[in-house]
């Protein structure tokens, strides 16, 4: 658990490279929309900030973020 943890949103987002969910291993393809994990204009470096597919969004919504 990060000192971010409380302040992280979903984020929709275009994949700029394939990738996998982080939830569901699926695969999120270039060119298409997932939700990453953000905190706003904090600097990231260092941070593991998760994606997850568009089923999963649906399915668990800000629950993932608890994950
Ligand atoms: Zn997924």
């Amino acid at each position: 658990m990060s000192k971010y943890d409380s302040i992280k949103f979903l984020k929709e987002t275009k994949a700029r490279v394939s990738r996998r969910c982080d939830r569901c291993s699926g695969d999120i393809v270039r060119g298409t929309t997932y939700y990453k994990e953000s905190v706003g204009k904090i600097n990231t470096i260092g941070m593991t900030l998760k994606g997850f597919c568009v089923k999963c969004h649906s399915e668990f919504g800000a629950s993932l973020l608890k994950s």
